[in-house]
């Protein structure tokens, strides 16, 4: 399969796809913001008008926009997917959204004999960018088999994970460490600073250490260096963790490690950073603590 249609060039988007064309595949693209697509015309992707065009000589479609309305509205929407599809064509949704809702996206493109998986990631820009994502894989087995050659351009550890939704779940598990993890990376920076040790020598020590993460390695440099800019933004995380706390709700599970990172994060929306990083968590803890980190 070389004929693949690209849809959503956003922080994650755009690299991917970048990874994609030098692999050689032939990207047809398409992104809401028409300008964010001209660079990558220039790496040779062709731009295209609409989702539908974009499925028209399409043999794989991959998505990845912003959430569950986002992903209902390229593939069903006006101008959507569904309307330039032929069957056989196989979708491969790589944005964070609802399990029940993807199951309910199958159903209907199956209609038209279109194969959906769902193919969520973790990793962030980095991983989007080194082509070293996490990828967790719901839908048939044999449609991920022939769907792995494009995975392995853009991840490093890439796993069927079930059917349908089961990608989806298995992020949003994701998520729960992502979000908690936040908390304690964010709290034991606070009490390095308020103690007065030197917070570069105390993150090179416990980034080595049992308290090690992907978070603190990545996230507490830039949080220690004032480095609030999003790789992955506040208001995403909270789309997330709205459907982790909506998923343990249907299966009488209290969360309460992602209730608190979900009040946190809402008091950073509250002051109006819901597009900075993840990281400007540490805000809410200068606040409470009385200190600066810098
Ligand atoms: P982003 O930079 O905000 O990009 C979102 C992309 O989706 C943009 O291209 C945007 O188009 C497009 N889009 C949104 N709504 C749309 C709609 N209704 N119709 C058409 N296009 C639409 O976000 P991102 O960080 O790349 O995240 C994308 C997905 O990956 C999200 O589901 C996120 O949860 C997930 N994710 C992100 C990270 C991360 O670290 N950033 C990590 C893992 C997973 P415009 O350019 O027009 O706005």
């Amino acid at each position: 399969m070389r004929e693949i249609g690209f849809i959503g060039l956003g922080i994650m988007g755009y690299p991917m796809a970048q990874n994609l064309i030098k692999a050689g595949y032939n990207l047809a693209v398409y992104n809401r913001t028409l300008s964010k697509a001209e660079s990558l015309a220039k790496e040779g992707a062709r731009v295209m008008d609409s989702p539908m065009a974009v499925a028209q000589n399409a043999e794989v479609v991959i998505t990845i926009v912003t959430d569950t309305p986002d992903v209902e509205q390229v593939l069903f929407g006006e101008t959507g997917l569904f309307k330039g599809a032929k069957a056989g064509l196989i979708v491969v949704d790589m944005s964070t959204i609802s399990p029940s809702a993807t199951r309910d996206f199958s159903a209907r493109l199956s209609v038209k004999n279109i194969q959906l998986l769902d193919a969520p990631v973790s990793g962030g820009d980095i991983g989007a960018q080194k082509g070293t994502l996490t990828i967790m894989v719901g839908g048939e087995e044999n449609t991920f088999k022939k769907c792995l050659p494009l995975f392995e351009v853009m991840g490093s550890r890439v796993t069927h994970v079930g059917p349908n939704g089961s990608g989806q779940m298995v992020k949003l598990c994701n998520q729960i460490l992502c979000a908690v993890n936040m908390i304690a990376v964010c709290e034991s920076l606070s009490l390095a600073k308020k103690s007065g040790l030197d917070l570069e020598k105390m993150l090179k020590v416990v980034t080595a250490g049992a308290g090690g993460s992907w978070a603190l390695s990545n996230l507490g440099p830039k949080i220690i260096s004032g480095d609030l800019e999003p790789a992955f933004m506040v208001k995403l995380i909270q789309k997330d963790l709205r459907l982790v706390l909506e998923a343990a709700k249907n299966n009488s599970l209290p969360i309460p490690g992602t209730a608190l990172a979900n009040q946190l994060f809402e008091a950073l929306e509250a002051g109006g950073n819901g597009e900075l990083g993840t990281q400007a968590m540490i805000k809410v803890f200068e606040n409470l603590g009385n200190f600066r980190i810098l």
